[in-house]
């Protein structure tokens, strides 16, 4: 009997692995150039954690959350994004009183039960920022300017980044009056999630991917063609900032989000070089209210959060590389010929080690050309064998794999003449 791992869900191992933790080094680093500091938040909260953040109405809370009863009988849920846990902890713990904006980021899983294809996982990886207790359009500019500087520094070329607004709480109500008012006589032609949207989450209709209701909102009234005057400014000064900064985007006037607690300013980063829906690589958004409805006082925010499978798929299809760092460093593969010469290989490999040299050896014994032949294969720079010779007289073999020179040490009294051999 063989256990699969539940679908939507995937082990990582091998390249994987390397894809994923160079991009998580790539995005600390990027952090501490900006001051931001990490915070690790639980794998789960109270349901009403998300289903007050997000909004009862999005899509994520009414059919993608896993939400379970604890032994207690009270209701959790895997947490399906960061941002609420985040505002939740901040609150909770009052990290407002020091200095504003609070700079946090985060890494970590998240989980919705979603239909699971090609980058879309019911368990995968968001790394996130979050900027707390500042209005200023400059705010908004730095974190786009960062989600901008992060896909840079992985190497990405052909990325599009979206802007949108979607006013404050005041323009919005006119607004969406206004596009239900436009709908209205389009209702029987939307498809059913359109027709569910309408009065509840009206906005959201932007999303649908569905041609009949695309081609129904190309002369819908567009939101950030209704802007109070603030709203207005405020995106116009985080346009002018990018400019300067001389970041290209797209002011992309369909763009919405999927979560409730978004005002203003929204982005998401998507590439042109995936031909699917599956095409953003990271998104956020100004949220203004939520603070304050998670019972803090008013600090307006914004934040971002990229899919790190997604990023990592993307990476392996551009081909871009990764091991330029591994290629340059010195790795010694050590081949025994026999189990008696355990304690002598253990010896040498410890010197190894405690110089922090990459090493590793060949546990069974094998046919030392195929031994040879993989070390090669593997990418090691430098082969040791220890044959009888070696054992009996404390001798090393050592090859340069590269020129295939080979030297004989005596390792009672040369150690630092096998150490300079390994220098590159
Ligand atoms: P969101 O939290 O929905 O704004 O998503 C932010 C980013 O997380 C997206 O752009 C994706 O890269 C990634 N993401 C969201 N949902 C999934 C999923 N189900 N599977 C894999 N990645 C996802």
């Amino acid at each position: 009997m063989i256990y699969n791992s539940p679908r939507g869900t995937y082990d990582y191992f091998g390249e994987d692995v390397k894809y994923i933790n160079f991009i998580i080094d790539a995005s600390k680093e990027l952090f501490k150039l900006y001051k931001y500091s990490e915070i690790i938040t639980p794998h789960f909260e109270y349901t009403e954690v998300f289903s007050r953040g997000i909004g009862e109405n999005s899509e994520i809370v009414k059919k993608e959350m896993y939400t379970f009863l604890d032994k207690k009988g009270r209701s959790l849920t895997l947490r399906p994004e960061g941002t609420a846990s985040v505002v939740r902890a901040v609150v909770e713990r009052k990290l407002y009183s020091e200095n504003l904006p609070l700079k946090l980021f985060y890494i970590g899983n998240m989980f919705r039960y979603e239909k699971p294809q090609k980058g879309r996982l019911r368990e995968f990886k968001q790394i996130g920022i979050e900027a707390i207790g500042s209005e200023s359009p400059a705010i908004d500019a730095e974190v786009i300017w960062i989600l901008h500087d992060l896909f840079n520094n992985l190497g990405f070329k052909n990325l599009i980044l979206n802007i949108n607004s979607i006013g404050c709480s005041n323009c919005r109500k006119t607004y969406i009056n206004l596009l239900e008012e436009y709908l209205k006589p389009h209702y029987e032609n939307l498809c059913d999630d359109c027709k569910n949207r309408y009065g509840k989450n009206t906005l959201r209709v932007f999303d649908c991917k569905v041609q009949s209701c695309k081609d129904i909102l190309n002369n819908a009234p567009k939101i950030s063609d209704y802007l109070c005057g603030d709203c207005q400014n405020h995106l116009s000064e985080v346009f002018n900032l990018l400019n300067a900064l001389d970041i290209k985007y797209i002011h992309n006037k369909n763009l919405v989000r999927g979560f409730d607690y978004y005002t203003r300013t929204i982005f998401e980063i998507t590439s042109n070089d995936i031909d699917s829906a599956q095409n953003a690589l990271g998104g956020g958004g100004r949220y203004d209210n939520l603070i304050e409805e998670f019972g803090g006082p008013k600090l307006s925010s914004i934040g971002f959060a990229i899919g790190l499978e997604r990023t990592m798929i993307l990476m392996k299809e551009l081909g871009i590389d990764i091991n330029e760092d591994e290629k340059n460093l010195v790795s010694v593969y050590l081949i025994s010929m026999s189990e008696d010469y355990n304690s002598f290989v253990f010896k040498i490999l410890k010197f190894l080690r405690k110089n922090k040299i990459i090493c590793d050896n060949n546990f069974n014994i094998k046919n030392i050309s195929k031994e040879i032949k993989n070390a090669k294969l593997n990418g090691y720079t430098h082969i040791i064998i220890i044959g009888e010779d070696e054992f009996k007289n404390n001798l090393i073999t050592i090859k340069d794999l590269n020129n295939f020179t080979q030297t004989k040490i005596d390792w009672l009294n040369e150690k630092n003449k096998l150490l300079n051999l390994l220098k590159k």
